[in-house]
């Protein structure tokens, strides 16, 4: 019976987030030991759950969980006495897991993108790592995000890397489900697979590297017409997270391949790595002045119009206290239900002491040291009090319960903002619902995400529209203080 050892450390790094990401942001999110992390995936679809589900299918399997570690959202780089307390953790328990009997296999579902305080290639770190723990014959099995930064000691020291095929991210389960079943084949000398791997010097905003168009959809449609039933297992497009400021930054694309036919594959991703990079001018993002969206969608006779205040998304590592929105919407005197989202503990405060039903002045915003804009002035009804708690039903992360700690509808004219103590990914439209806001009965609705909340938001959708706001996570790449990027870079010099 094969024993495969599961360990999850889950985190994106913004390198311009204002503050680095400590120990609470983890307890804020999921920090789980041994079995839990399957107790707590059961019935999710996240990757720890695809793969835990494949192993119970196939039978006769020994699954040995580690430890996971999620932060609550993306953030600035890891402090690095956090990630060597998780990586301590992990590996003394696969230690003791191997102390008997060495383990057949491991699957570490990462997400790529992560950086530590003085370790700028974090996953890689962790990666060689284990395999220092488990020697060059046990296989090493990664998962990753298709924001992943690939960098040449992931390539190296993993195995295999299963990307997310999806964006918006609707393949957790999958990619998980997936990488145990190769892992397991491998793991009883079935197959020997390989990371097959090119990079492209080139950073481009999520905004238009989604799987549902452009560059990426063609590619992975040339993918199924042409090697659908080749010895490439699994093909990964990593347009990487653009605000990842490391030497190894650039767009990435991995086949996990069979060995035996290496020489053939590296052909094909020469030929796709080429295709990808003469459509590079297709991921230039078209961008939509804040006043005068609101002003068209006011004047229009349809809704809802969701404006993606993308520069500002918890989920790209912003601190999700932008009130450029805010601000706009108050300007634009609607006359329409309208709503929008803060982050602001202080302003929480303020408003539970003021209780359901006062009106308060109140400044909301611009908390956290980020000073590419200011607080705004607000004054409004406190409409309602909550715990903030809310479960994803839309098809990312569905089942995945989010803490984002107390929560206060304020109502300002027909603006109702939600304030909440912490930033939580705005994919899913029960950030409103949970606290009795439908977003599909809005004129406008601002969403703090560059594409994730597309799945959930574009069935109701009447138009969106990405908004030209400032923020750490500008899609106008070239706007970001990058210092450590290798040049020459496209958008940033001129390439052929
Ligand atoms: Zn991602």
């Amino acid at each position: 019976m094969p024993r495969i050892a599961i360990a999850s450390y889950v985190q994106e790094s913004n390198s311009f987030a204002p503050a680095l990401s400590e120990w609470r942001d983890f307890e804020q999110g999921q920090l789980l030991y041994g079995a839990d992390i399957f107790s707590a995936a059961r019935g999710t679809r996240s990757e720890v759950a695809g793969a835990l589900e494949m192993a119970e299918s196939l039978g006769d399997v020994e699954l040995i969980g580690l430890m996971r570690a999620m932060q609550r959202s993306s953030g600035g780089p890891i402090r690095r006495e956090v990630h060597e307390r998780i990586c301590g953790e992990i590996l003394a328990r696969l230690d003791a897991a191997c102390a008997s009997k060495m383990v057949d296999g491991v699957l570490l579902v990462l997400h790529g993108a992560m950086c530590a305080e003085g370790i700028d290639d974090a996953t890689g770190d962790v990666i060689e790592r284990v395999r220092g723990h488990v020697g060059r014959s046990v296989p090493i099995y990664v998962t990753l995000d298709l924001h992943a930064v690939i960098t040449k000691k992931m390539v190296e020291e993993s195995t295999a890397l299963f990307g997310y095929e999806t964006f918006p991210h609707v393949d957790l389960w999958e990619v998980g489900n997936k990488a145990m079943r190769w892992l397991l084949r491998e793991a009883v000398g079935e197959v020997r697979l390989t990371n097959v791997a090119r990079k492209l010097p080139m950073i481009v905003a999520a905004e238009n590297a989604q799987t549902t168009h452009g560059p990426l959809a063609d590619l992975r449609a040339r993918f199924d017409d042409e090697q659908r039933d080749g010895p490439i297992r699994h093909m990964a497009l990593f347009p990487m997270q653009p605000w990842c400021d490391v030497a190894e930054a650039g767009c990435g694309l991995v086949f996990v391949a069979d060995e035996s036919a290496r020489a053939r594959v590296d052909l094909v991703a020469d030929s796709f790595a080429d295709q990808w990079w003469r459509a590079r001018a297709q991921h230039v993002v078209d961008l939509s002045n804040t006043d005068a969206v609101i002003a068209e969608a006011l004047a229009s006779d349809r809704g809802p119009w969701v404006l993606a205040d993308s520069a500002d998304a918890p989920s790209s590592g912003a601190p999700g206290d932008s009130s450029v929105t805010i601000a706009a919407l108050i300007r634009a005197q609607p006359q329409h239900d309208c709503c929008t989202n803060v982050v602001d503990p202080d302003a929480v405060a303020q408003m539970i002491d003021a209780g359901v039903g006062a009106e308060i002045s109140v400044q909301l915003g611009a908390t956290s040291g980020c000073t590419l804009y200011t607080p705004a002035e607000v004054r409004g009804i406190v409409e309602r009090i909550t715990d903030g708690d809310f479960t994803h039903g839309g098809p990312g992360l569905r089942g995945q319960t989010m803490h984002r700690g107390r929560t206060v509808v304020f109502a300002c004219g027909r603006v109702r903002i939600v304030v909440m103590e912490q930033a939580v990914l705005q994919w899913d439209r029960q950030l409103y619902l949970s606290v009795g806001i439908d977003p599909a009965q809005m004129r406008i609705v601002i969403v703090k995400s560059p594409a994730g909340f597309r799945a959930d938001y574009a069935p109701i959708a009447a138009e969106i529209r990405i908004l030209d706001a400032p923020g750490v996570c500008t899609p106008n790449v070239l706007s970001l203080p990058f210092t450590k990027i290798a040049r020459p870079m496209w958008p940033f010099d001129e390439m052929t």
